[in-house]
C-alpha cells in the first residue's frame, strides 16, 4: 500500500501571487521529501472553515499570509513563544488533532540580515519602520540577537508604542535599549533601517528621513520585486547597501520547513535559485 502524499498549503486572500509552493517544491526535492503543498485562496470571512476543510481533507501545516495571520494564532490551541510576543502565526501544524502555531517570519528575516548580507546584529543601532504584523514578528527575534538599541517608528505612534511595550521584558533582558518614535522625529542614524511598512504598496513615499542613513548603513526592506524598488533607489542614492525581502521569504520558509518535516533545506540554493527566476521578465 502506498503512503498518502503529505499535504500543506498556503493560505491568504489574496494567495495567487504567493511564492511559497514553488520554495516548498524546491525544499522537498532538495531534501527528499515526498509532500505537496499547494495555494488555498481563503474568503476573508472564512478562515475558521478553511482550517477545518484542510485539516479534514488530511493536511498537515499551512503558512498563512495576509490578512490572516492573527486569526491563525488565536485559532491554534498551542502558541510558540514567539506567537504569543508578536500575537500573530504564519505557520501552523497539525498534530493528532490540535492546532500549533509558531511564526517564523522574524527568524527569517534574521538569518537572511546575518547570513544573506552578512550583518552581525550584535551590538548595533537597528531602525525598525512599520509596526504592523511584519514589524511584530521581526521585533522578538532581532531583539534575541543582541543589538545596542532598537527604535520603533510608525505613523501611528501608538502601535509603536505598544510593540515596545509588549516587548519591553525581553530588551530588558537583551540589555537592549528599546524605544518608539514618530518617523520624522527620528534624528539620528543607524547601522540597519528596516523597513517594515506597506507603504510602497500604496505608491507612497519612503516614510523616514534620509539622515537616518549613513554611508555603509544596510537597508533593508522586507518588500521585493518591483514594489521595493522606491525604497532601495532611496537607500543607494544616500550611500547606503540596499537589500530586498527577497531572503527573508526564503528563509522564513526554510524555517517552516524544518518545524513540518525535521531538515533544514538548502536556503541559499534555492535563494539563488529563486532570484534568477524573477530576473526573467516572464517571471514576474
Ligand atoms: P500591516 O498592514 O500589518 O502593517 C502595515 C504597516 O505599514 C503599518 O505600520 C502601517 O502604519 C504602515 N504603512 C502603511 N502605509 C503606509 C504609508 N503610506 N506610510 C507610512 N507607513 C505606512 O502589514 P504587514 O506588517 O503584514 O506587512 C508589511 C510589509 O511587509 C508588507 O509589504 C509585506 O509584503 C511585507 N512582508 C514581507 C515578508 C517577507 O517574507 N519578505 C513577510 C511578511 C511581510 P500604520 O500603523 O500607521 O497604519
Amino acid at each position: 500500500m502506498t503512503r498518502p502524499t503529505d499535504l500543506y498549503c498556503v493560505m491568504g486572500n489574496p494567495v495567487e501571487h504567493s511564492r511559497s509552493p514553488w520554495i516548498h517544491a524546491r525544499f522537498a526535492e532538495l531534501t527528499g521529501q515526498a509532500l505537496a503543498y499547494e495555494r488555498r485562496l481563503v474568503p476573508l470571512d472564512g478562515f475558521g472553515a478553511a482550517l477545518r476543510d484542510f485539516a479534514q481533507a488530511g493536511g498537515r501545516g499551512c503558512n498563512i499570509t495576509v490578512p490572516f495571520k492573527l486569526e491563525a494564532a488565536q485559532a491554534a490551541s498551542v502558541r510558540s513563544e514567539r506567537v504569543q510576543l508578536a500575537g500573530a502565526a504564519n505557520t501552523l501544524s497539525f498534530i493528532d488533532g490540535t492546532i500549533h502555531a509558531d511564526n517564523t517570519d522574524g527568524l527569517g528575516l534574521v538569518a537572511d540580515i546575518e547570513q544573506g548580507a552578512d550583518f552581525a546584529l550584535a551590538g548595533r543601532d537597528v531602525l525598525l519602520v512599520g509596526a504592523g504584523g511584519a514589524a511584530a514578528g521581526a521585533l522578538g527575534p532581532l531583539l534575541a540577537a543582541g543589538p545596542r538599541r532598537v527604535v520603533v517608528a510608525n505613523r501611528t505612534l501608538e502601535r509603536a508604542q505598544a510593540l515596545v511595550q509588549s516587548h519591553a521584558a525581553l530588551a530588558a533582558l537583551q540589555k537592549t535599549e528599546l524605544s518608539a518614535q514618530f518617523p520624522q522625529a527620528l534624528e539620528h542614524d543607524f547601522d540597519l533601517i528596516i523597513n517594515a511598512t506597506a507603504s510602497s504598496l500604496a505608491g507612497a513615499e519612503v516614510p523616514v528621513p534620509a539622515r537616518v542613513l549613513r554611508p555603509g548603513s544596510l537597508a533593508y526592506d522586507m518588500m521585493y520585486g518591483p514594489a521595493a524598488e522606491g525604497f532601495l533607489g532611496w537607500a543607494r542614492e544616500h550611500g547606503a547597501t540596499p537589500r530586498d525581502g527577497l531572503g527573508m521569504l526564503v528563509e522564513q520558509a526554510a524555517e517552516a520547513f524544518r518545524i513540518w518535516r525535521g531538515v533544514r533545506p538548502p536556503s541559499g540554493q534555492v535563494l539563488a535559485q529563486l532570484r534568477a527566476l524573477m530576473a526573467t521578465p516572464a517571471a514576474h
